[in-house]
């Protein structure tokens, strides 16, 4: 039975409640749903659209408790009827940035979580989201350095040991082409630094609905992360119901195909393997 950890609500830029998750993750007959909105502290960009507040993570926190203490009771069924629903994992999508990392490093220690997903949205100033036309004002030697950089960037996440799960490597293909020069270095510290930390990797089937029509990451990365021993998540990085689960099954057949046999869960931090 598939489970579906990255996803978000309207407490960033989901389109819906946790509450409203977690029945439609009933309806899919999921055995576990994680929520992991976004925590992103940025110099440069203090009001991001798409992330929650410091200010707003104890509420964000209250009511996804509010939520797994509802679900947990014995017998509790949804709304809509039917089984009792699935456990729901209490989580935060992390941009990793240096230059806040002291500012994080305590707000994160003063909640309990039962994941924490670290992702790279930035590279120094340089929003990786940024649309095609933006990536085509850099140069070629330009955007090969955000490349370098954002490999660079896991490593120093890897090497924080900040967080579980490192979220969708190899995302800047989302809107611009593979670099033209060689990283094969950078990407093999990253990986490195990775299983080195005990990190779990997702599969997020997001890239599959991209301009990179693809997972993120690569297969061949994929398959440099199961040679590492590095752990596999599955992830559909929801932002609405619809999408709860969505390419999962070419996920797991990705993921097979790579070498994987389990994937994992989740609870207080602590990680466990299930078949895949
Ligand atoms: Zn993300
Ligand atoms: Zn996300």
């Amino acid at each position: 039975m598939p489970h579906s950890y990255h996803t978000h609500t309207a407490w960033s830029d989901g389109d819906t409640s946790p509450r409203a998750l977690w029945e439609e993750a009933v309806r899919r007959g999921l055995d576990e749903l994680g929520i992991s909105d976004h925590l992103a502290l940025h110099p440069a960009y203090p009001d991001l659209a798409w992330s929650m507040t410091p200010d707003e993570l104890p509420a964000y926190l209250a009511e996804l408790a509010d939520l797994q203490a509802l679900t947990a009771q014995s017998g509790a069924a949804p709304a809509t009827g039917g089984p009792p629903g699935p456990p729901l994992r209490v989580g935060l999508e992390v941009d990793f940035i240096p230059a806040t990392h002291d500012r994080l490093v305590p707000l994160l220690a003063a909640h309990a979580f039962d994941f924490l997903i670290g992702s790279v949205h930035f590279v120094g100033d340089f929003p990786i989201e940024a649309p095609p036309p933006v990536w085509q004002t850099l140069s070629e030697p330009a955007r090969n350095e955000i490349w370098r950089g954002y490999w660079q960037a896991i490593r120093g996440l890897a090497e924080s040991r900040m967080f579980d799960i490192v979220g969708h490597l190899d995302y800047p293909k989302k809107f611009t082409p593979p670099p033209t020069v060689d990283l094969r270095h950078e990407i093999a510290a990253a990986l490195d630094a990775i299983a080195a930390a005990g990190l779990v990797l997702e599969l997020n089937t997001n890239g599959w609905d991209s301009p990179a029509a693809e997972a993120y990451p690569a297969p061949a990365l994929l398959e440099a992360a199961h040679h590492r021993g590095i752990p596999l998540l599955i992830s559909a990085d929801a932002h609405r119901p619809a999408d709860l689960t969505r390419h999962f099954e070419r996920a797991g057949a990705l993921a097979r195909a790579a070498g994987y046999r389990e994937t994992v869960r989740f609870a207080g931090r602590r990680r466990r393997a299930v078949p895949l």
